[in-house]
């Protein structure tokens, strides 16, 4: 017998004495030659997250890399096996005295040696710490909790929400101050790496490689570099992550299959499928959730305050309005009378399939307040062009009115309570009333969208931008030379957003404050200037 299987079968007794001591639950995933080594180097370097809770558990997340730097993050220093055996435990006291949780779960080969442990059995709307352990190596600990029992009474919810962290355009203190207020939930809205490296702007630090991400290694290579960054780490450690994508975890303004750049649709979906992968490895996501993503459309509830319907708005959308000639694969602005296949109604921002499970999980929901977590502006934005005409910017919920008009009318005829867009992409801050017909100002408004700014990517240019408002009236606020988050309160008759700006986003220690705060009152859509 070697050495190595000693030790797993040392392993195996011991978790078998702590299923008969009750301690733990059996593992959900064989160890196969689960090995223990000696590290010569920390394993943990890229942090610990947790996710998806519900209201016996979480997911918890690591990823075990001894070489952070290698040239090839698929060979992570000294790991060999398929698969190596990490402990966890989960206590009730951040110093981990009080352990109530001990298993054992396995980063496997496949996933880059990531862990994505389920946990279940836990006591509802309580924080727990948690950490690993691999051989000699131990992790950081991390803050995360369980979710109220759905339809329980709960007074308030603190979340805050992010989008747009360019590693190179600005230093992540965003996440920094968020973890500072210790939330209840982070959500991440999209665009958490960029494919590409910024040759236009000036930057503050640089991706480790310049050439744009195409293949699974370099994807992980990106996740890699952002991981290592403190304040990143930071939130994770905080509290539980709901996540969604945008494009830039796959490349700029991608639709489906639709590549910007005109690349074949086989080509493309395998390029799509290396990103997905690198996004669920390095993402505190359910092994369910591996690795095409389609399960991010999920509901989550908390108690009978709050769900978060999570939207997938790059998967299953159609193709860029009026794309071509090869150039003109993203985003733009169009006219209707240059392009009418905007207006198409067959089109649709996040397929029909997920709108019909959307609207239905909608019209089901019976929690006081519902956060539609998205990753694209939703509002109408009329951008007048030279001719005078409006025009209508083709890569967001501009893009695709019809689709944009069956929403807003569902949540209108379901009477769904409460409804909150959020919205990244778009790196500014906007507060909207979302109309169920926006050329009519006197058209009811259905829901409010609070479009929260970049953790760290560069703004849209502000004069251009805030000389639109008069065109449109539904828009109460426009900031994009701050960049930040949003920090959202929910409370039974109230949900307030505070839109926290950085003073200077290229100084890592930079202070933080509230640039505004917007006050949603229950039973009313619409937010107004608190
Ligand atoms: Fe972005
Ligand atoms: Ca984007």
């Amino acid at each position: 017998m070697t050495h190595r299987r000693t030790q797993s079968r040392r392993q195996f007794l011991q978790a078998t004495a702590l299923l008969s001591a009750g301690l733990v639950a059996a593992p959900s995933v064989i160890v196969r030659g689960a090995t223990q080594p000696g590290w010569t180097s920390n394993p943990f370097s890229l942090g610990i997250a947790s996710g998806v809770p519900s209201s016996d558990g979480f997911v918890l997340w690591t990823r075990l890399i001894p070489d952070p730097s290698g040239v090839d993050p698929m060979v992570p220093g000294e790991i060999a096996d398929d698969s190596v055996a990490v402990n966890y435990e989960i206590a009730t006291d951040e110093s981990m005295r009080n352990i109530v949780r001990r298993g054992i779960a396995a980063a496997e080969k496949t996933y880059a040696y990531s862990v994505h442990e389920v946990v279940h059995g836990l006591k509802p709307n309580r924080p727990y710490w948690y950490r690993f352990h691999s051989g000699d190596a131990t992790s950081a600990i991390g803050c995360t909790r369980t979710a109220p029992r759905a339809g329980a009474a709960l007074d308030r919810l603190k979340l805050s929400y992010f989008s747009c962290s360019h590693y190179e355009t600005g230093y992540f203190s965003a996440y920094r101050h968020a973890a500072r207020q210790a939330p209840d939930l982070a959500v991440f809205l999209g665009d958490y790496i960029y494919e590409y490296s910024d040759s236009r702007n000036p930057v503050v630090r640089h991706h480790a490689r310049k050439s744009e991400a195409r293949t699974l290694s370099q994807y992980r290579g990106r996740y890699t570099q952002y991981r290592l960054d403190p304040d990143l780490q930071a939130i994770h450690a905080a509290c539980p992550a709901l996540m969604i994508w945008d494009d830039h975890e796959v490349q700029n303004d991608y639709a489906d299959k639709w590549s910007q750049t005109f690349d074949s649709p086989q080509d493309f979906l395998r390029r799509r499928a290396a990103a997905y992968q690198a996004f669920y490895e390095h993402m505190p996501l359910l092994p369910s959730q591996a690795p095409n993503g389609s399960a991010m459309q999920i509901c989550h509830a908390f108690g009978d305050l709050l769900s978060v319907h999570l939207v997938d708005g790059r998967q299953y959308r159609s193709r860029e309005a009026c794309y071509g000639p090869p150039g003109k694969g993203h985003g733009h602005v169009e006219t209707n009378s240059d392009c009418p296949e905007r207006l198409d109604e067959a089109r649709s921002m996040i397929g029909l399939q997920q709108e019909t499970s959307l609207f239905n999980r909608l019209a089901a929901s019976s929690t006081r307040w519902n956060l539609l977590a998205q990753d694209v502006m939703m509002a109408q934005l009329r951008q007048k062009t030279r001719t005078g005409e409006f025009g209508y910017w083709t890569d967001d919920w501009n893009g695709y009115p019809a689709s944009r008009k069956r929403l807003l009318q569902h949540l209108h005829d379901s009477k769904t309570c409460n409804p909150v867009v959020i919205s990244g992409d778009i790196h500014s801050f906007w507060t909207s009333d979302l109309k169920l017909d926006f050329d009519d100002t006197n058209s009811p408004t259905v829901a409010s969208e609070l479009v929260g700014t970049s953790v760290s990517s560069n703004g849209p240019p502000f004069e251009q931008f805030a000389g639109f408002l008069p065109d449109n009236p539904h828009i109460k606020f426009f900031e994009s030379r701050k960049r930040g988050f949003v920090s959202l309160e929910i409370a039974r008759k109230q949900m307030t957003a505070r839109f926290k700006a950085l003073a200077d986003v290229t100084d890592r220690d930079s202070v933080i404050s509230d640039l505004a705060v917007f006050a949603i009152e229950d039973g009313r859509a619409g937010a107004a200037k608190a």
